[in-house]
């Protein structure tokens, strides 16, 4: 064996030893609040790939989404008619372009309840709570709200929440958190967002 290949094998086999280590201490079960925030694209697309994932192995899922103005999604046409899969849609448009505060906090708040409904479940395995970051934001909803319901929620209960600016107590009391860093967008050279891969 040359140095080099003896080298890598030890380098491997003490990686192979800290990975074991982490494996074996790893030993809690229980259901997580993940937040996936940032700038960067992808937070939406990883908590429907995370739906996917658990509804392949027959779970019950609810999703959330929260600005309807993004409520067209390849997704959702491919998976909602799997008996599993529980998907709720704030009634008005996009809150950007209603700029109608008390119509936009009464759509939220209904909304809200569904979310609410599926939290309090034991038999939904994963909820995701699409840009809720911006109700938050907005002051459609109340925070303490917010973590109430993720407190009381079922020990094996899952919940992905997504938005940029993700509020502080949230990303405090989730236990997994990824920013998704924007290195370049697409959009800002002026390519529109493409059928079937941003939505
Ligand atoms: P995606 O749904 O693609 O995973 P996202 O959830 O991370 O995106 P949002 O802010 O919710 O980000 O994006 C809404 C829409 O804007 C999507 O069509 C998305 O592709 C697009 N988008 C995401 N990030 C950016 C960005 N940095 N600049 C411009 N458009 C973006
Ligand atoms: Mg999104």
């Amino acid at each position: 064996m040359s140095d080099r290949e003896t080298r890598h094998k030890a380098s491997m086999q003490k990686l192979k030893e800290r990975v074991d280590e982490k494996v074996a201490s790893a030993t809690e079960q229980r259901g997580l609040i993940i937040v996936n925030t940032g700038n960067g694209k992808g937070k939406t697309t990883a908590a429907w790939g995370t739906v996917t994932r658990a509804l392949g192995y027959g779970y019950k899922v609810g999703v959330v989404q929260f600005i309807k103005g993004l409520w067209e999604c390849g997704e959702r046409n491919r998976l909602e008619d799997d008996p599993n899969l529980d998907v709720a849609i704030m009634a008005t448009g996009f809150t950007w372009e209603t700029q109608n505060r008390e119509a936009d906090t009464q759509a939220c708040r209904e909304v809200w309840a569904e979310a609410a409904r599926m939290l309090a479940d034991p038999d939904v395995y994963l909820v995701v709570l699409d840009e809720i970051t911006y109700m938050l934001k907005f002051g459609y909803l109340d925070i303490d709200t917010v973590k109430q319901a993720l407190e009381n929620r079922p020990p094996e209960q899952t919940v992905i929440i997504t938005g940029r600016n993700a509020h502080r107590d949230l990303v405090a009391m989730a236990d997994t958190v990824t920013e998704m860093q924007e290195v370049r967008h697409a959009f800002a050279s002026g390519i529109q967002a493409r059928r079937g891969i941003d939505f």
